[in-house]
């Protein structure tokens, strides 16, 4: 039994009468754990529990430490997360909430990562929140859906943080037969660590995540991502935060759902000029999700960009 569970793939009039082109949202937000990473997780977690894991250990206090610790609960195994002091009390929470255990430690993400790895035994998985093929294979089950809910797209859109979203989607499309079905790959400005990858023709370790979508914010993106835009047609479209964020309001008012700006960043690039895009006639926008917004945040957001250009 999955970890997940299928989300519907909404036709949405709005998204389709303001493009001129049939758009999908592949409703990941909806996943009991708020983001897509429940279905990568949740698979690797299954994984590593079959081949004798007893316990899970995360670093992330985003929406994977978040996943882990959903994924624990539903498979009956403890975990641990540790986070750095400058996670929310509200993640922590979040994060407690599915039962598991929170240890704060360290000033960084560096930091606390360490911790982690230091806390591993024999009998513990470690879960990365983006560069592990158990996790892309995970992933993967929302195109797998998507070829049962009304078949093929002319385009797919989706974030990239880490790039494990990105390798999942394009699994995805492979193992469907829709290999040539090309990808935008979504990022704002200052966390576009894949962006500027592709452009040096090499990884790039970005000195420092200065866009608001913070789970976009690996500073350097999974090498498998960099390889697939050798293998598949991917198209980068960075946009800034201040379009993220109005994006977010603009699906938060036609569709009434909650999401990060790392997700509203794919929303937004609806509005990019993008060749794949102008040869589309229908496109899959992965709605990713993310539990780290809240309604007073969005208007904090907005507030903060509302003397900015898109
Ligand atoms: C993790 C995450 C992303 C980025 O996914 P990667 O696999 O790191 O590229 C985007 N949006 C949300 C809401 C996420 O949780």
């Amino acid at each position: 039994m999955a970890i997940h569970i299928e989300t519907p793939a909404l036709a949405s009039r709005a998204y389709s009468l303001r493009s001129g082109k049939d758009v999908r949202f592949k409703m990941e937000a909806l996943q009991p754990s708020g983001s897509f990473k429940a279905r990568g997780i949740g698979h690797a977690c299954q994984i590593y529990k079959s081949r004798g894991a007893r316990r899970f250990i995360s670093s992330s206090g985003g929406n994977a430490g978040y996943a882990v610790a959903y994924a624990g609960r539903m498979l009956a195994t403890p975990v641990i997360v540790v986070v750095p002091a400058t996670t929310s009390e509200r993640a922590r929470s979040l994060i407690r909430s599915e039962g598991a255990e929170v240890i704060v430690h360290g000033a960084s993400w560096m930091e606390a990562n360490a911790r982690a790895l230091e806390l591993m035994t024999a009998a513990d998985a470690f879960l990365h929140p983006f560069d592990d093929p158990l996790l892309w294979d995970g992933h993967a089950t929302m195109i797998d859906e998507l070829a049962r809910q009304g078949g093929r797209p002319d385009l797919v859109i989706c974030s990239v943080g880490g790039g494990g979203l990105l390798c999942g989607v394009v699994e995805g499309l492979r193992r469907n037969g829709w290999a040539d079905v090309p990808v935008i790959a979504a990022e704002t400005a200052g966390a576009d660590s894949y962006a500027q990858a592709l452009r040096a023709g090499a990884p790039v370790l970005l000195p420092e995540i200065t866009s608001i979508a913070t789970s976009l914010g690996a500073r350097q993106v999974c090498g498998r991502a960099l390889e697939l835009a050798q293998e598949h047609p991917i198209e980068s479209v960075v946009v800034s935060d201040a379009a993220a964020v109005a994006a977010c309001e603009d699906v938060l008012l036609e569709h009434r759902i909650l999401v990060e700006p790392a997700c509203g960043v794919s929303v937004a690039a609806l509005d990019s000029d993008s060749e794949f895009l102008r040869n589309a006639r229908s496109v899959a926008v992965i709605l990713c999700g993310g539990v780290g917004v809240t309604a007073a945040q969005l208007a904090q957001w907005r507030a903060q960009f509302a003397a900015q250009p898109l």
